[in-house]
């Protein structure tokens, strides 16, 4: 009688144990040493001016363009920022992890991770170390916002290269340092729009700052969220004659 208790003790006691252990955290445990490094696509690891004027538009708003044809033809129509891909070389040699985080919308996403790894010579898998992360729309605020900050916290990343505002704020929210990386000239002409506000506006109070102003930001490394700037000058490879 004794040892059935005993046996029923120890049972229930394997039971109760089982159910308090905690479950794995959903976020993937630090190597110690090991740096998870995030990039943006756009303007960061891709110069894709060209992709986004040459993509078929669904209406008169110049947002809302064809993201699954984009997405399956970066292989024409973009080029890939080269002291990015060195960066990103730099970091996996030395053992570290690289991820790429998007605002691009989802579809036909499998197309940009065959072309980053043509590109970038390693295996880059969608949702793996490449995510789409389109902006979300407060139904209440009517504020458009970025979502990269929360793939930035779920997958533990410590820092955030991008070219935009959104990149910074959302590595500022996620708690991760953000760099910005300079958008190339040509870009910065096409999309003035959510670069230091709009650098190309008419000074108003939502683009206060001018062209001599973000070059001042520039000269001085650091950006108006405070981030510090990765200058890239990036040069078209000349073309034979
Ligand atoms: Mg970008």
């Amino acid at each position: 009688m004794m040892r059935s208790i005993n046996l029923l003790v120890l049972t229930v006691t394997v039971l109760l144990t089982a159910c308090v252990t905690p479950e794995a955290s959903s976020v993937p445990q630090p190597v110690l040493g090991q740096l998870k490094v995030g990039f943006d696509i756009d303007d960061t690891i891709l110069f894709s001016r060209d992709n986004f004027l040459k993509a078929p538009h669904m209406s008169d708003n110049p947002d809302h363009i064809d993201y699954g044809w984009v997405n399956q033809h970066d292989s024409l129509y973009t080029v890939t920022i080269q002291p990015i891909a060195k960066l990103i070389s730099f970091l996996r040699a030395h053992g570290h992890e690289v991820y790429f985080i998007t605002a691009r919308p989802g579809i036909n996403g499998d197309a940009v991770a065959r072309h980053l790894t043509r590109e970038l010579g390693f295996d880059i898998t969608l949702n793996e170390n490449l995510f789409f992360s389109p902006k979300s729309k407060d139904a209440v605020s009517g504020h458009k916002y970025t979502t990269k900050h929360i793939r930035i916290s779920e997958l533990g990343l410590h820092i955030f290269y991008g070219d935009s505002d959104n990149d910074m704020v959302a590595a500022s929210i996620a708690g991760v340092r953000g760099v910005r990386v300079v958008r190339d000239a040509r870009s910065v002409e096409a999309y003035s729009k959510n670069y230091f506000g709009d650098t190309r506006s008419t000074p108003k109070p939502k683009a206060p700052y001018s062209e001599e102003e973000y070059q001042q930001f520039l000269s001085n490394g650091v950006g108006p969220y405070g981030e510090t700037i990765y200058p890239i000058y990036f040069v078209e490879p000349a073309v034979a004659d």
